[in-house]
């Protein structure tokens, strides 16, 4: 199979920089031709020398002026800058792995170049999935899943017929807080929200999967990448990350992924699609296995599930508030501003105050997003 080209957006990141240790196992396959990153400039220009890579984007515009005064490297700036990255180098593969609703304008010009696009990045699916899904047909590119339970429904679809499915069974680790009380959990601290048990992630996903935020928008990925309902899929506790996630035929089969807790597996195989690639990622010794465990969430403890289901079934601009909401909220517990148990109640009142609307372009959604950011930070200020 030819070379294929790519462009790692977030490539300082976590998915970003597994992303450039796959690609440094296969370099006969896939070719690193553009890096993009927010403000880290020192890390993306050593990534960029490593990889001969000659343009990358840093949103920040102070970082990307100093990096193209200090560098022969070509630095397109600001947030549209990771647009024009992708639309000048049209590669066979855009790796959207930033992190939060900023990433949607990139991954819309990657799938109108025609590239295919490696999705890590769940916020702007949450955000704008019909955007997102309508501009992949229309222009005749593939979203590819990164997150490892999507790649797992994913990799259990392949070969099947969408209408024989009865139901996706969605595995959440818990995190790290499953089993605290309420009252402890209104005590929650951010090195403890930080520290997952199974994934090491970037802060933001790592608190929404503490939350179960992540599991909330991890529906909105597969409502969106498969064409389900919301309630075909049905979220399940399992706390040793073994089985990634299943799907339930109408025959009462059931098909899970299993594997170890690594990403590098599931984002090698969106590079790898539609071969598989040998890798040297330790295996899983299933007879050493003592048990899998498996339970239902509990959604008095955990409102972020719920709050995102009720938003996704509302949808318009519901979830594209939801999802901007919970970035400031998030941001503003690491910033010690607001307890963990407010994540969800801050959420629950920028939904309740919002009079939604339709989302049909990218203004829209960005319109809807900017309410949910300011409406987010009122409440901050009040709650915190
Ligand atoms: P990190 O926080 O580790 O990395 C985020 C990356 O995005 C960095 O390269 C950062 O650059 C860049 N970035 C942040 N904001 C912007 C912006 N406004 N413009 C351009 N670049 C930006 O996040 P993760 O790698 O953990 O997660 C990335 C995405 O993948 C998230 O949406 C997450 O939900 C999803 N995901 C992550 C998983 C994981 O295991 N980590 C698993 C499944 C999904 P800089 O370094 O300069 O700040």
């Amino acid at each position: 199979m030819a070379e294929k080209t790519l462009v790692i957006l977030g490539s300082t990141g976590s998915i970003g920089r597994q992303t450039l240790e796959i690609a440094a196992s296969h370099r006969d396959r896939l070719r690193v031709v553009g890096l993009a990153a927010g403000r880290n400039a020192a890390g993306l220009q050593a990534q960029a020398e490593e990889w001969g890579v000659a343009q990358v984007a840093l949103a920040d515009e102070a970082a990307a002026t100093q990096l193209g005064q200090s560098s022969d490297l070509r630095v397109h700036s600001g947030a549209d800058g990771l647009c024009s990255l992708v639309r000048e180098l049209r590669v066979d593969l855009v790796v959207a792995a930033i992190s939060g609703g900023a990433g949607l304008a990139s991954i819309l010009a990657a799938l109108e170049t025609g590239s295919n696009v490696a999705l890590a990045n769940k916020e702007p699916l949450v955000a704008a999935g019909n955007l997102v899904t309508q501009a992949a047909a229309r222009f005749g590119a593939q979203l590819l899943p990164i997150d490892s339970e999507i790649s797992a429904v994913w990799q259990c679809l392949r070969g099947e017929n969408r209408r024989e499915v009865e139901k996706v069974l969605l595995t959440a680790s818990g995190g790290p807080f499953a089993s605290w009380d309420a009252a402890k959990l209104a005590h929650v601290t951010p090195e403890q929200a930080l520290a997952h048990p199974t994934w090491r992630m970037g802060p933001k996903v790592t608190v929404d999967s503490a939350t179960l935020m992540n599991k909330g928008f991890e529906i909105f990925e597969i409502k969106w990448l498969f064409g389900l309902e919301f309630r075909e899929i049905e979220v399940m506790i399992h706390h040793q990350s073994v089985i990634h996630s299943g799907v339930q035929f109408r025959d009462g089969s059931v098909l899970a992924q299993m594997g170890r807790p690594d990403m590098r597996v599931a984002i090698q195989f969106a590079l790898s699609y539609p071969e598989r690639w040998e890798n040297d990622v330790p295996r899983m010794d299933l007879p050493t296995l003592e048990q899998l465990t498996f339970g239902r969430p509990d959604a008095t403890r955990f409102p972020c599930l719920r709050l995102a289901r009720e938003a996704g079934e509302a949808g318009g601009s519901y979830p594209a508030v939801l999802s901007a909401a919970d970035e400031v909220a998030v941001e503003a517990f690491l910033q010690g501003r607001l307890r963990f148990t407010d994540i969800p109640r801050l959420l629950e009142r920028t939904l309740e105050a919002h009079e939604h609307f339709p989302l049909t372009s990218l203004a829209e959604v960005q319109r809807a997003e900017q309410w949910g950011r300011e409406q987010g930070g009122h409440l901050v200020s009040t709650m915190g």
